[in-house]
């Protein structure tokens, strides 16, 4: 039924709008619509707080979908922003107040964002500067954050800063804790960064100054926030590998529609062996890492450790996905190019996920160290 109901919305929401939504640098309202009344952004919200009480297993399908069918990555970017970021954080680390708070206006689509990257952390999560000093009856929030994704339009921010400096923390991975931010507020300003695709959604620079956060916002325990990112960023990963299998998905059925029609010399241009196995390699490769990511958002589910099967997943969703969309706009020739045939954006969008959420060396590095137990490489 999710699929089924994620193919209608991608139908009516296919390559043509968001052509013109990437160009005209516009937030598409109806779409996000479109998956509110579908019941999509409380995918993972419980049931008790009005949401479809699945996990990310069923947002994984969602994603998918929507993306493969037309979508491109806005159909798995807007629920990663919202429904992951801040239905399943809240959900799993929330307090009983913090659920009643924000979880039903999750599921009625209220947006969210992840403010995490830092300037001169980047990568080394644990580096940050932000900090959050107990003041009063709450804490006063003092950082810069980089590349903020919907920072304009979120009503909440998942914020993670620092709570104990680093040299002062017990171990590295202490210190650092969540807060639940409401925003816009005056403390919090945004410069926006102009990127080179998904231009849909805006993303930001964010500086902090004064910022203050009333106690009961912060989520989960103080100083030991870095699990919980973890549990955020597992996640993440797997909505990001679904974006890249849809999006190679979605290239190649464009391509092989293409490549029967398209006569260059005696016979369609997809008769031939140098564009046919390359698409027929990738839709192989792209369809064995579909079952990876499915395990890990299953193995989430069912709160087990997820970690080998997300970074995994990631590693191999990226080369698949691009891979598919580099033949596919082979396959066009040149009006692959030309941003009429829509490869050209789903080439830019399929790229970032080399870079983000996490970066493809990062999680080639969490193989190596966690999953074949050779020495950390940094
Ligand atoms: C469009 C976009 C949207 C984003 N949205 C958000 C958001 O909403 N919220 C948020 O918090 N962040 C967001 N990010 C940030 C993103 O997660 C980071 O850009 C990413 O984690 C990489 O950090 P960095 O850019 O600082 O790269 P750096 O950490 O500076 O890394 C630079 C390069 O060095 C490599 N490298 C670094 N250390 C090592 C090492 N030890 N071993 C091997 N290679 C290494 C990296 O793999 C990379 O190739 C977004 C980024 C982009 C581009």
């Amino acid at each position: 039924m999710i699929v089924q109901t994620a193919a209608d919305i991608a139908r009516d929401f296919g390559p043509e709008y968001w052509r013109e939504k990437d160009k005209k640098h516009e937030f598409p309202e109806d779409f996000w619509k479109s998956l509110v009344e579908a019941g999509f952004t409380g995918i993972v919200v419980p049931e008790k707080y009005g949401g479809g009480g699945l996990g990310m297993f069923e947002m994984v399908l969602a994603m998918e979908t929507l993306v493969s069918e037309g979508c491109g990555l806005a159909g798995e970017w807007f629920l990663c922003l919202s429904s992951v970021f801040g239905g399943l954080s809240i959900s799993k680390h929330g307090s009983e107040a913090q659920k009643e708070k924000y979880l039903p206006q999750i599921a009625k689509g209220l947006e969210f964002c992840l403010a995490l990257t830092e300037p001169d952390a980047g990568t080394n999560t644990l580096n940050i500067k932000t900090m959050a000093v107990k003041d009063g009856e709450g804490y006063l929030v003092n950082g810069q954050k980089m590349f903020i994704s919907g920072a304009d339009r979120a009503k909440g921010a998942l914020l993670v800063a620092r709570t104990t400096p680093a040299d002062k923390a017990a171990k590295r991975t202490l210190g650092l804790s969540l807060f639940v931010v409401d925003l816009p507020d005056p403390a919090v300003e945004i410069i926006s960064i102009e990127k080179h695709g998904i231009n849909y959604s805006k993303t930001f620079e964010m500086y902090i100054e004064n910022l203050r956060v009333p106690a009961e916002n912060l989520l989960g325990e103080a100083d030991k926030g870095w699990y919980s990112v973890l549990d955020t960023l597992n996640p993440e990963r797997m909505s990001f590998s679904a974006a890249a299998c849809g999006l190679g998905l979605l290239a190649i059925r464009k391509a092989v529609d293409y490549a029967k029609e398209r006569k260059v010399f005696d016979a369609p241009i997809g008769s031939y062996q140098a564009v046919q196995f390359p698409l027929a390699e990738a839709k192989a490769k792209i369809e064995a890492t579909r079952l990876l990511n499915y395990k890990a958002a299953m193995l989430y589910d069912k709160g087990q450790d997820c970690g080998a099967e997300a970074n995994m997943a990631k590693v191999a969703a990226v080369e698949a996905g691009t891979s598919a969309v580099y033949h596919a706009m082979q396959a066009f020739g040149g009006y692959g190019y030309a941003v009429e045939y829509d490869v050209e954006r789903w080439w830019r969008e399929v790229n970032l996920i080399r870079l983000a959420p996490v970066t493809h060396q990062m999680a080639l590095a969490y193989i190596g160290q966690h999953v074949l137990g050779l020495p950390k490489s940094y």
